[in-house]
């Protein structure tokens, strides 16, 4: 199994045909880099945490440097390609030499996915016969919702009954995932229900839900907030409401939500709810300070408690997402609450260096992921993710024990 990535570069917004009302990437400052777990020690800053992390291309790359680009890949791999995914920091449907890159890569024989685009860039339904002859077998679409109108307002679509078309004619020959950011008072309600209804009638595989975010402690850390003046933003747990309402009304849809939840596999954190499994991980000897993300530390709470650790060594920060944790939420910590030994998230844009000066203490970097969110495990079965959240804590609590007091 070799799957290949077309990198074709852009910028968010910039090569999207415009920003969508509620993009992340809207009003993001060039802040200094954050730190992160690939920095060298004695080096804030890399090239993941000043640039990747912003996705920040210059321009789309152009077709001679992605079909470059792309041969240089192709000649360092083994076996046959089983599958080419087309993506960017740019929305593929506005690339300029789209129908050329489809038409190589279609030419190779090989399912091609194209892994995010708004379908802005889409102007006749008849661009998804195109894709279709040219080996499109996946891809996933922003929606916002069925109705064009709201479409044309909030994501700046010029065509949006051209580009609900192509959707919909797509969805009815390859695999379709649906994606729609949720803002309150706008494209909830009656009018997620309307979108929900058409996307199961056209037949999407699967509708991943995804929280607005309007604050920096929902994640904005690009100095971006707020993306809309005035907007309200669902909490976590109402969010997790909606996603469970919506579920619950179509059952023929595979639907999920970010940051919560997965009503399929009840996750993140589904091992919470599996004794068994539980009951095979390490047991908690230790105490150390694990900081973490506001959502998840009752769940991390309650399963290091099932594992015989005191819970009150889960210390949220501000920041709901873990991931997205930064040197302020360490600051924002009263330190002399904490144990001598600090865990951190995997993949907090920490610099470790600094954080052991903030804190004042020993810091550990923790497990990559302790659980999938509601984008990821929307592609894995629930052994999957009982697997991944098996050895994310397994790791956890080894770390525990080994740095622990
Ligand atoms: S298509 Fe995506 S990246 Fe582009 S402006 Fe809209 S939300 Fe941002």
């Amino acid at each position: 199994m070799v799957h290949l990535t077309v990198d074709i570069g852009g910028k968010p917004g910039v090569n999207c045909r415009g920003f969508c009302a509620y993009c992340y990437f809207k009003h993001a400052k060039d802040v200094p880099p954050f730190g992160c777990r690939y920095c060298l020690p004695f080096k804030k800053g890399c090239d993941y945490c000043s640039r990747g992390v912003k996705e920040e291309y210059a321009d789309f790359y152009s077709l001679k440097e992605v079909a470059d680009n792309f041969l240089a890949d192709l000649q360092s791999v083994t076996g046959d390609i089983t599958r080419i995914t087309i993506s960017g920091g740019g929305d593929p449907s506005c690339y300029p030499e789209f129908k050329s890159l489809m038409e190589i890569l279609g030419s190779l024989g090989v399912p091609l996915h194209i892994g995010y685009t708004s379908g802005k860039g889409f102007d006749e339904p008849e661009t998804a016969d195109f894709l279709i002859a040219n080996n499109l077998t996946e891809i996933s679409f922003t929606v916002f919702a069925a109705d064009p109108a709201l479409r044309a307002k909030y994501m700046h679509d010029p065509t949006p009954e051209a580009s609900l078309a192509v959707l919909e004619k797509l969805a009815a020959k390859i695999d379709v995932y649906a994606a729609i950011v949720i803002l309150p008072g706008v494209n909830d309600g009656e009018v997620l229900e309307e979108t929900l209804s058409w996307l199961e009638n056209v037949g999407v595989k699967g509708v991943i839900l995804m929280r607005f975010a309007n604050g920096e402690e929902q994640g904005l850390i690009l100095a971006n907030s707020p993306i809309l003046e005035g907007q309200r933003m669902h909490t976590a747990e109402e969010f997790r409401a909606l996603v469970a309402e919506a579920a619950a009304r179509h059952p023929n849809l595979r639907l999920s939500g970010t940051p919560l939840f997965d009503p399929l596999f009840d996750s993140p954190f589904a091992i919470r709810k599996e004794e068994e499994l539980l009951s095979h991980l390490p047991r908690v000897t230790k105490k150390v300070s694990v900081v973490t993300g506001a959502v998840a530390a009752p769940y991390i709470a309650e399963i290091l408690a099932k594992c015989g650790g005191d819970p009150s060594m889960v210390v949220p920060v501000k920041k709901e997402i873990a991931c997205l944790m930064t040197i302020d939420d360490l600051k924002a910590l009263d330190a002399s609450q904490l144990a001598d030994v600090v865990i951190i998230p995997g993949r907090a844009f920490v610099h470790d260096a600094e954080a052991e000066t903030v804190l004042g203490r020993q810091v550990i970097r923790g497990p990559e992921m302790l659980t999938a969110d509601g984008e990821t495990s929307m592609g894995m079965d629930e052994a999957g993710v009982l697997t991944m959240e098996m050895e994310g804590f397994a790791a956890l609590i080894q770390m525990i024990n080994l740095y622990g007091a």
